[in-house]
């Protein structure tokens, strides 16, 4: 196992524990009824075995509150196992007590090495075997008559049923989840918490594709911060990632809601103005020049900060791929830091 898989191993089976916590609160509700159902069918072995497995599920219940894993898993084995067994050998193979083992299958999976899994699998597998060789030459040891058996039996098959359902959905929840919590870490920039420059890509893409197709402009800024080595130098690397985060957020303020901001490098960003003409995209440019070189860094940082920005602009021209308009933007950039920065340049 890699240790990537064991991360996500740890990582989902809180969740597991919690739906099998639950699964014993389930399962001992089912089995005070099963008491009862017994008391009336007049067998009073199988009515006692479920008070012992009320108890058995009450403490793995509590157990799996303490995390004590793993002795709950065993409580529940033992009884799932015990109570299969002793089900099919007093009343028969048709009770359906056997349909509780198959709840293990997924159970194993989760909780498991794939080696592991394996083992216990085959061996579940020995055992449910094994209990249907002696139904088949044993008859049961206290018969309940066949409409009774019939009544057990759908019973069981419902129990088991909505059990397996309960998994399916749980199981589709927690790997959706986790499957959009992927998504969200592979597209967005952790300290800024903007798109990544991987993520950015592809919007900006599609973008030009929809700006083509419509004849719509479409107007790019590439932002880099002055002298931003200096504030690191000067105020250390944490408030350099400090100001990083919340001139991020400055910037975001300062444009539409379907407009595109990632972080195209260190302290560099990369913004998208859809339908957007240079011009435009001129004053907007400006209007993030001006906010963040009068914005007041004390309130926040506690120290006083001069932090000026330098930005390139680009329209998209006919046929032009991004990689044409960011390095048109970027010479662009290349002009407002020669030119002596905390300015705009269009090209
Ligand atoms: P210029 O005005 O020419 O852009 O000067 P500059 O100092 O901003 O540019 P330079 O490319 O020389 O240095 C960029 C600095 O940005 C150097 C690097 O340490 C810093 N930097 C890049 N990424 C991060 C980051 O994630 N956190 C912090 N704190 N600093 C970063
Ligand atoms: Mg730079
Ligand atoms: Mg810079």
């Amino acid at each position: 196992m890699t240790s990537m898989d064991r991360n996500v191993g740890t990582h989902d089976r809180p969740q597991f524990w919690r739906v099998a916590q639950r699964c014993c609160l389930i399962a001992a509700s089912v089995d005070i009824a099963f008491f009862a159902i017994f008391l009336v069918l007049d067998s009073p072995i199988l009515a006692w075995v479920n008070v012992i497995s009320v108890a058995m599920y009450g403490f793995a219940h509590f157990a799996y509150g303490r995390r004590l894993n793993w002795l709950a898993g065993w409580l529940v084995w033992t009884e799932v196992l015990l109570h299969a067994a002793l089900g099919i050998i007093l009343i028969g193979w048709d009770s359906g007590f056997h349909y509780y083992l198959l709840m293990f299958i997924p159970a194993l999976a989760v909780t498991m090495t794939v080696q592991l899994a394996v083992i216990a699998l085959i061996l579940l597998w020995l055992y449910y075997v094994g209990l249907y060789a002696i139904a088949l030459y044993y008859p049961p040891i206290q018969p309940i008559t066949e409409p009774a058996l019939i009544g057990v039996n759908l019973f069981n098959l419902t129990i088991v049923f909505s059990m397996f359902s309960y998994l399916g959905f749980f199981y589709v929840r927690t790997v959706s989840s986790a499957h959009r919590k992927l998504n969200r870490l592979a597209s967005t920039d952790a300290l800024t918490l903007l798109h990544n420059r991987r993520h950015l890509t592809e919007l900006a893409e599609t973008e030009i594709t929809r700006a083509e197709r419509y004849h719509k402009p479409l107007t790019l800024l590439l932002i880099d911060i002055d002298h931003f080595k200096l504030i690191n130098d000067i105020f250390g690397h944490v408030k350099g990632d400090e100001v990083l985060q919340h001139l991020a957020q400055l910037i975001r303020l300062e444009l539409r809601q379907h407009d595109l901001i990632g972080r195209w490098g260190g302290e560099e960003f990369l913004v998208v103005l859809p339908e957007t003409d240079i011009n435009t995209g001129e004053q907007v440019a400006e209007r993030i020049r001006v906010a963040i070189s009068r914005y007041d860094w004390s309130q926040n940082l506690k120290k006083d900060l001069a932090v000026t920005l330098s930005v390139g602009l680009s329209q998209l021209g006919e046929n032009e791929t991004l990689t044409r308009l960011i390095n048109r933007a970027d010479k662009a950039l290349y002009a407002s830091k020669s030119a002596g920065r905390n300015r705009v340049t269009a090209l």
